[in-house]
């Protein structure tokens, strides 16, 4: 298959493999985050980690979508489904994340919420089309590279006077995450999490370019590279993450040249624009509330605001005791420091976000951990042949 499989090729993934190997100095240890969950999800499904010498260290970040979805927002949408009557759209996996009171929408469903799984905003609005005597919102999760499409919805429904839509708004901002990550004191003051460098996103950078990430190379002296999802893009980004390491350079550089570019989609970033603005504060996952990380929807569009529609008020709710999510999502912990992992814990039964969704850090531990001694060429042909039906 053109485009996929010379991505995936185990012979030249072994030849990256050795190259890192023999540029990596002994003498240092070398420690990569890689900030997006499909990253997380490449780099457990191919066996990356194998071709890796011992000193060079992958560090799972803060980019998977659901997994930095407070407790919180979920509780909201669950209420206007049971409270309020109205038909909650959203994407699959963020029906399975546990949210208060051992729900979660997919329970909530079961209780006779009104919660029904789309591929897309559109999908959405269909659906708000099609039942005009009902309130119909869409539960907008994700980073940039979901948020255009929200926003077509948006404008969409206002440009058609649709009286039944709304959006409960939560979608949040790579470049802000990846700043309160170099700002925390795990990263400024304890080095419990020392940070090399980073593996930018892949889809998100092609819709906000490359430059965004300039201002963590200039102020934070971190090198950035931004890599496609495939197994040979991310051995690729950790060998030149390695170089700039060792040349003592700190710049962005793009590995994914067939999809990114310096400025990225400008239509789409209009577009997000004409709808969106800044949010002064939005709670994440693991992170806490972070500041000018998130987007709410402008005043000219306020009637499709599901927070001012429905006069919700959001209230932070404590995760699972015994879950490690919030420190996974900060790159303090790994899946296996958690004591329920793969045992209470499953993709099957999550007690938290991260073992939901298969970009999460825990979701691909539990499910790819068991190619670790095996070749990235055996590891490719096992996963293509579980994914043939
Ligand atoms: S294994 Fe489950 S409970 Fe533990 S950190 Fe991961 S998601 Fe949370």
């Amino acid at each position: 298959m053109k485009y996929i499989d010379e991505f995936r090729d185990g012979d030249l993934a072994r030849q990256i493999g050795a190259r890192i190997a023999a540029e990596a100095l002994p003498q240092r240890h070398y420690s990569f985050m890689e900030f997006c969950g499909g990253h997380t999800h490449a780099i457990s499904r191919y066996g990356v980690l194998e071709l890796l010498p011992p000193n060079v260290r992958m560090i799972h970040g803060p980019g998977c979508p659901v997994c930095v979805l407070p407790i919180g927002r979920i509780d909201l949408a669950i209420r206007l489904a049971l409270e309020r009557g109205a038909i909650v759209c959203t994407y699959g996996d963020t029906m399975r994340v546990p949210a208060s009171d051992s729900l979660s929408l997919i329970r909530a469903k079961a209780r006779g919420g009104d919660i029904r799984m789309v591929y897309s905003a559109a999908d959405a609005l269909a659906i708000a089309r099609a039942n005009p005597q009902r309130e119909v919102v869409f539960f907008a999760i994700g980073f940039e590279t979901t948020t255009p499409p929200t926003a077509l919805a948006i404008r969409d429904a206002a440009r058609e006077g649709l009286a039944n839509f709304s959006v409960l708004c939560c979608h949040v901002l790579t470049p802000s995450a990846i700043t309160h990550i170099l700002e925390s004191p795990e990263v400024r003051q304890l080095g419990t999490v020392p940070i090399d460098g980073f593996i930018g996103p892949a889809h998100v950078s092609i819709v906000i370019g490359s430059a965004p990430y300039d201002h963590f190379a200039e102020e934070y002296r971190k090198p950035v590279v931004i890599a496609g999802f495939e197994p040979l893009d991310v051995m690729q980004a950790i060998l030149m993450l390695v170089r700039q390491v060792n040349e003592g350079r700190a710049h962005v550089e793009n590995e994914f040249t067939r999809a990114v570019t310096p400025e990225g989609n400008l239509k789409a970033q209009a577009l997000v624009s004409e709808v969106f603005e800044l949010r002064p504060s939005f709670e994440w996952r693991g992170l806490g509330e972070v500041p000018y990380s998130a987007l709410k929807i402008r005043e000219a569009f306020a009637t499709f605001d599901a927070e001012r529609r429905f006069d919700l008020s959001y209230t932070p709710v404590a995760d699972n005791k015994a879950c490690e999510c919030g420190a996974i999502l900060r790159g303090v912990k790994k899946p296996t420091d958690c004591k329920i992992f793969g045992t209470v814990c499953t993709p099957e039964n999550p007690v938290g976000s991260c073992m939901v969704s298969s970009e999460g850090a825990c979701a691909a531990h539990y499910t790819y951990g068991r190619f670790r001694d095996i070749p990235i060429v055996a590891a490719t042909a096992a996963a293509t042949e579980e994914a043939t039906p």
